[in-house]
């Protein structure tokens, strides 16, 4: 009888992330990776861009009296 192996996960040779934006499988070494695309890194940047604007803090008078 063997003794017990230790429950180590097997080494996966890097498995294939997906695309942020469209859920695609990317390879490790696609040129946009995260990114499955260019395109789909563009996209994904534009989102942060509209959320950051969405989540600003409002105006406040102060901002508005700076001279
Ligand atoms: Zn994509």
């Amino acid at each position: 009888m063997p003794p017990p192996q230790p429950s180590a996960p097997a080494p996966s040779p890097m498995p294939p992330s997906a695309c942020p934006t469209c859920a695609a499988s990317v390879a490790a070494e696609a040129p946009a990776f995260p990114f499955c695309s260019p395109r789909c890194k563009q996209i994904d940047l534009g989102r942060w861009f509209n959320e950051s604007y969405k989540v600003s803090r409002p105006i406040e008078q102060a901002d508005l009296d700076e001279e």
